[in-house]
């Protein structure tokens, strides 16, 4: 990869390490809420996150804050972990806030004994209103001056189970006039009884919020540089605050902010992602029509290819939106080096060569023009072939290229050069087959394979070729910024975000015809180019019988004017 400027969070951490901060050691985390499955916002963070711990020799440790049993589930543990080591990233650790519940715990009990929070009875919606605004003070909760005593009781109460949820919560008692409207006596814990925790099961019914959980978590682990978007930098004062309470040396993580990604055509949030699929709007998580990881990889997307997706948005302070066209830009260039080309028909008629009288020929020919390096196959040719329908035209024209009776001279690709003689048509004119001659002078790869046509086309051997399913996929909406929209999300889904089709590929193919490999719970990644089409990928639904492929991106970006 072509080296860069350094982002404002390395320039940090080399100041950082030129100062000696922290005996030179560089720690980093990547804390991801186990409710859902990671998108290509997230690959953001933790290009950053384990980023910077590869190129300062740091460590980034994978930590789920998994805090709120209601959304939280191993499933979304597992397709995290997978996802990660599929971009090509390496963890140091796994941790889980829920393995700080019980250090947490002891620290409230803490806060509690030093006068620094207080058991409130009052509803969240009374909560609310005494916040005031960001230029008027709060006002105090009633029970703001309980007795240590009895928020003791009342919090081991809360613990017990003998409290129902939402009855009451633990709030940090720190300043209700603050400017900062954090500071204004913060939850800090709340009772969850209605679900089991996936790893701590029933022991806990009380659990902390994220703004007391993060920070100390990081303290915990001795993180150095905690790095988060930047809807989290109000929460730094308080983030600072609760570890200063309690910090017993000179260490300090710190919080560093960068702008999250945005992108035109989508959402970039998992409570919204969880909607579609719940709703069935979508295939699935890993529909490849959505902005997750598993969604992009089973579009076809590689690890390589967001790496340097991130790697060209870079990181700033200021949010904005990209665009999704540079999303598929860079698929593109990343397929156009590697991806095979093959010929697939979308609207096959059938072309006759009057004079070629072989049987059992083939054709040889590198997958990438001029790169045999890159592989070869065979492709079987014979008097009975598909060609695309609009590769002939009956009338033809000056500037009609192709096929046409009496026209000119066109080259089947990496084969031989023809010419159109007629056609046959049913009783709708609809026509069903193209008649032709060759030169049998004229194939590629021998002298007379030089001769320059005007045009080349595509096309598959009859007896041979295979039928596969493609499924051509656009984008999700069909709004530029759903989120912005006054409608609802799901009523401005673009309703030709799916096509399905079927196409003639070319024998070569058959051996996709199977499942496709796994490894580490992750299906392999097998790439073309349809000639003339566009990048596709095998889906996973390929087996024995059928197969299917998905577009991962035209040729060109057809929606640019
Ligand atoms: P969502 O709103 O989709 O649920 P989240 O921020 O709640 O996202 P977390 O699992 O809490 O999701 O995020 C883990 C990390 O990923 C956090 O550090 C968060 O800042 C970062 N992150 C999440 N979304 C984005 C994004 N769109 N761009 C950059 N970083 C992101
Ligand atoms: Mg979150």
């Amino acid at each position: 990869m072509e080296e860069r400027s350094l982002n404002f969070i390395e320039q940090i951490v080399e100041k950082d390490l030129q100062e000696g901060k922290n005996d030179g050691r560089i720690q980093t985390r990547f804390p991801p809420e186990p409710n859902g499955y990671l998108h290509i916002g997230h690959v953001k963070a933790i290009c950053m996150d384990f980023g910077i711990a590869e190129r300062y020799n740091g460590v980034c440790n994978l930590r789920f804050d998994d805090t709120n049993p209601v959304k939280e589930d191993v499933e979304y543990v597992d397709s995290i972990q997978q996802d990660i080591a599929w971009l090509g990233f390496r963890w140091g650790n796994i941790y889980y806030a829920s393995d700080y519940f019980q250090q947490l715990y002891d620290l409230a009990i803490r806060f509690i004994k030093e006068g620094k929070a207080y058991v409130d009875e009052q509803t969240a919606e009374q909560i609310a209103e005494q916040k005031g605004t960001p230029t008027e003070p709060g006002t105090g909760s009633p029970y703001r001056n309980r007795p240590v005593e009895e928020n003791l009781r009342l919090f081991q109460a809360m613990q017990n189970g003998d409290v129902e949820d939402g009855k009451m919560v633990l709030r940090a008692k720190i300043d209700m006039a603050n400017p900062n409207m954090h500071f204004r006596d913060p939850i800090m814990y709340r009772i969850i009884t209605t679900h089991p925790h996936h790893r701590t099961g029933r022991r806990w019914n009380v659990y902390p919020m994220y703004d007391f959980a993060h920070g100390q978590s990081d303290y915990f682990e001795g993180v150095t540089h905690s790095i988060c978007t930047l809807e989290f930098v109000v929460h730094r004062p308080l983030y600072d605050w609760f570890i200063d309470q309690f910090a017993d040396s000179e260490y300090r993580p710190h919080q560093y902010e960068f702008n999250r990604l945005n992108i035109t055509y989508t959402v970039m949030s998992k409570r919204k992602m969880l909607q579609l699929v719940k709703e069935g709007l979508v295939a699935g998580w890993d529909d490849p029509r959505m902005p997750t990881v598993c969604g992009l990889r089973r579009r076809g997307y590689s690890p390589q290819a967001i790496r340097t997706f991130i790697d060209k948005i870079g990181y700033t302070k200021v949010e904005g939106m990209i665009d999704l066209g540079l999303l598929e830009h860079t698929v593109r260039e990343d397929l156009k080096e590697t991806a095979p080309r093959v010929c697939a028909i979308f609207e096959p008629v059938k072309l006759v060569i009057t004079n070629y009288e072989g049987d059992g020929e083939v054709v040889s020919a590198d997958y990438i023009d001029g790169h045999p390096e890159l592989g070869s196959r065979e492709m079987p040719f014979a008097r009975e072939l598909y060609i695309e329908r609009g590769d002939f035209q009956e009338e033809g024209s000056k500037d009609f290229y192709r096929l046409s009776p009496g026209g000119r001279e066109v080259r089947l690709k990496s084969a031989y050069i023809i010419q159109a003689t007629g056609c046959d048509k049913d009783t709708d004119g609809r026509i069903t087959t193209v008649y032709a001659t060759y030169d049998p002078t004229s194939k590629s790869g021998t002298e007379g394979g030089s001769r320059k046509t005007k045009s080349t086309i595509n096309w598959v051997e009859c007896r041979s070729c295979v039928e596969a399913e493609a499924r051509l996929y656009d984008r999700l909406f069909a709004v530029e910024n759903p989120s912005a929209d006054e409608r609802d999300f799901r009523e401005l889904l673009n309703p030709d975000s799916l096509k399905v089709t079927t196409c003639l590929v070319e024998s070569a193919l058959k051996k996709e015809k199977k499942r496709l490999p796994v490894q580490n719970g992750v299906h392999e990644q097998h790439h073309y180019q349809f000639l003339k089409h566009g990048y596709f990928v095998v889906d996973p639904d390929s087996n024995d019988d059928k197969l299917v492929f998905n577009r991962t991106a035209s040729l060109k970006d057809n929606w640019q004017k």
